[in-house]
């Protein structure tokens, strides 16, 4: 049985990085017809954030996926919370059962002595690494040792004595074979802290076994936290799932791993989601993200991506992030269902303040018209919109010195004054062909054309110099307001 699991620690908003692997566990899962499982990872509290939880798992019901177990709905194999399986002390009894072996030790060295220890080792040069401090010692004589720590007060964590001379194989899914020599981990490591929670490294590999978890699909930076999983799975007689360590994500402004502190690219989904993204769109972006299909196309609707999974073409290359490759992905997502996204582009004109919502809901088709008239096609999201339409639709601008020159030139004055005459001629209902014979005819009157002819009746009417398909644009404008405005210019 395919069992996966997304393993978020709820320490903030979802960031790319994650929902790329909660998608690709996804997509395995729901491939194969296997199980999706969410485990909540939040054993640092100290690193927890309020509502950390509720925001990763509604950015991925955004992102349109489901799963089969998780704290809310729960099967077979909770909690599904660390804490509350650490609670329940579902981790203590293994690591009673190692200390029992000597295959793990109470460690009671302060930060002070740890401290030291590092700096003599950088001092000689050597690597970072925990010097065991019961070399030679019995078991009996460790104990003496405990006890006498204890009486001074002092907390131990739990350390696993680290095999120095083996070495940890596994083929992974999407590396292929790896191999990591255990003196690599740095030595003996914390697998329970003095508070009584167990490590990552540690609950990861009891709960991915409890909960009977086949596949381990995560991202590259687990890759050495690997070996230290597989040395408990031996140490307590399991089987390891198989692993496989999805692409480093590498910011494609700089060719460097893509961190938290790069400000040039937005991060976490629910800035995409503020701005008006589709989320069929990250879904597109994010699936190709160390993944790559056979043929030329880029457009992937989630179902899509769930018939062509194919672990085998996970890639090994570096994933490039690429926000404008986002932006064009979602631009082809947004024309291919307008009629979904208009409701949600006349929303951002609520929220800029152009319309209330009363008259969204009057003016629906107006807007809809001015939407598309001012250039939707062009825009790469949502709230790109606002921009678009503000001028002339909702404020005009200001005249500048360029348009004055223009107005107040000859040709300027003598296509104004014409202008004024043939559109206060025009009824309110004129269409943009009655817009168009009537500069048509100006031009003929006067035999002045080109920008010369335009911009002047550009200016008047909407105070800019470029812009839309103007007859088009003059059926949406309000008569009496383009009056004002015409009658503002010629003062
Ligand atoms: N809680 C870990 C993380 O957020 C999960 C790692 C894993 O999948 O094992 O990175």
């Amino acid at each position: 049985d395919i069992r996966v699991r997304y393993a978020p620690s709820p320490t903030g908003y979802l960031h790319i990085g994650n929902a790329r692997t909660a998608l690709f566990n996804w997509l395995f899962a729901r491939h194969y017809n296997g199980t999706f499982v969410i485990r909540i990872e939040d054993t640092d509290a100290s690193r927890n954030v309020a509502d950390g939880e509720k925001s990763q798992l509604e950015n991925l019901k955004w992102l349109g996926l489901d799963w089969d177990e998780s704290p809310a709905n729960p099967g077979e194999y909770g909690p599904y919370r660390q804490s509350e399986r650490n609670a329940d002390g579902m981790y203590q009894p293994f690591i009673d059962d190692l200390l029992e072996r000597g295959l793990a030790y109470k460690s009671y060295k302060t930060s002070e002595e740890l401290e030291a220890e590092r700096a003599a080792q950088k001092a000689a040069k050597q690597a970072p690494h925990y010097v065991y401090e019961y070399a030679g010692l019995s078991k009996e004589e460790r104990e003496a040792k405990y006890a006498e720590f204890e009486a001074q007060g002092l907390k131990p964590v739990i350390r696993f004595r680290v095999p120095e001379d083996k070495t940890y194989e596994w083929d992974d899914i999407v590396k292929g074979p790896i191999k990591i020599g255990a003196k690599e981990v740095g030595g003996d490591w914390v697998i329970q802290k003095a508070d009584g929670m167990p490590t990552y490294n540690f609950a990861v590999v009891v709960d991915d076994h409890l909960m009977k978890i086949s596949h381990v699909l995560r991202g590259d930076d687990h890759v050495s936290n690997t070996p230290k999983q597989m040395m408990i799975y031996e140490a307590l007689g399991w089987e390891a799932p198989k692993f496989g360590h999805m692409a480093l994500i590498i910011n494609a402004a700089t060719g460097k791993k893509l961190s938290k502190r790069d400000n040039d690219v937005l991060q976490f989904v629910e800035q995409y989601r503020e701005l008006g993204y589709q989320p069929e769109a990250m879904d597109n972006f994010i699936g190709l993200l160390g993944w790559s299909p056979k043929g030329e196309d880029e457009i992937f609707s989630l179902e899509q991506f769930k018939q062509m999974f194919d672990e085998t073409r996970l890639t090994k290359a570096n994933a490039k992030f690429d926000q404008k490759k986002l932006e064009w992905i979602n631009n082809q997502w947004m024309r291919r269902d307008k009629d979904r996204v208009m409701p949600q582009l006349i929303q951002e004109l609520v929220k800029a303040g152009f319309v209330t919502e009363d008259e969204a809901k009057e003016k629906k088709d107006w807007l809809a018209q001015v939407i598309e008239v001012a250039g939707v096609d062009g825009i790469s999201y949502t709230r790109q919109i606002v921009d678009l339409v503000r001028e002339p639709f909702f404020q005009l601008g200001d005249i500048n010195q360029e348009m004055l020159d223009y107005l107040t030139s000859d040709d300027g004055r003598k296509v104004y004054a014409a202008w004024n005459k043939a559109y206060r001629a025009l009824p309110d209902d004129a269409t943009a062909e009655d817009y168009m014979a009537a500069i048509r005819k100006i031009q003929n009157d006067l035999e002045i054309k080109g920008r010369n002819l335009w911009n002047p009746i550009r200016i008047a009417t909407t105070h800019q110099i470029q812009g839309p398909n103007l007859p088009e644009m003059l059926v949406l404008l309000n008569k009496q307001t383009v009056l004002v405005t015409m009658d503002a210019v010629a003062a």
